[in-house]
């Protein structure tokens, strides 16, 4: 095993211990801030502090529809989402000094939305390395991060602690 990689478990094992404080059923995303190998901040979605949660007001779904390709044609699938949480790159944002951030690395569990890749990208972050795929937006999050200069790398040959349950449920 290659010494890059035994960092990258390691952070991303960290993300994963993170999102297991996230209270929402549909989807737990933990985020983690690293500059060199030091650990500078950990958080994961949640809804803002003092403001009841999804485990004790529901989830609050919104619709949408999103186009997906099935056999060679285009069809529009109907998706629910959670938008009562902040999502774990935003608390991280929140939670962290610009100065943290400059040359930064973000490990987070899921690839970022296109808002979180969005506000990353303005950040201060130079690396944001994920773990599973979020179809929805990867291909303009991917083409953005091109455009800025972002290292930006799946983790392919990983697998989260054992025990741990972040699995997207919608
Ligand atoms: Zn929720
Ligand atoms: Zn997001």
């Amino acid at each position: 095993m290659s010494r890059r990689k035994d960092w990258d478990t390691y952070f991303m094992d960290i993300a994963y211990m993170a999102s297991t404080r996230s209270q929402c059923p549909r989807r737990r995303v933990g985020a983690v801030l690293v500059q060199g190998k030091k650990l500078l901040g950990s958080a994961y979605n949640g809804a803002p502090m003092g403001v009841p949660d999804c485990s004790e007001a529901g989830c609050m779904l919104v619709e949408e529809y999103e186009v997906k390709v099935a056999n060679g044609r285009e069809e529009m699938v109907k998706k629910q989402r959670c938008i009562r949480t902040i999502h774990a790159e935003q608390n991280l944002l929140l939670f962290t000094d610009r100065s943290d951030r400059e040359g930064s690395t973000v490990y987070v569990t899921d690839q970022p939305c296109w808002t979180c890749a969005n506000m990353l990208a303005n950040s201060g972050v130079t690396e944001i390395v994920y773990h599973r795929t979020y179809p929805k937006d990867k291909d303009k999050v991917t083409e953005m991060m091109v455009t800025r200069g972002i290292r930006f790398r799946q983790l392919g040959d990983y697998t989260p602690p054992s025990g741990i349950d972040g699995e997207v449920t919608n």
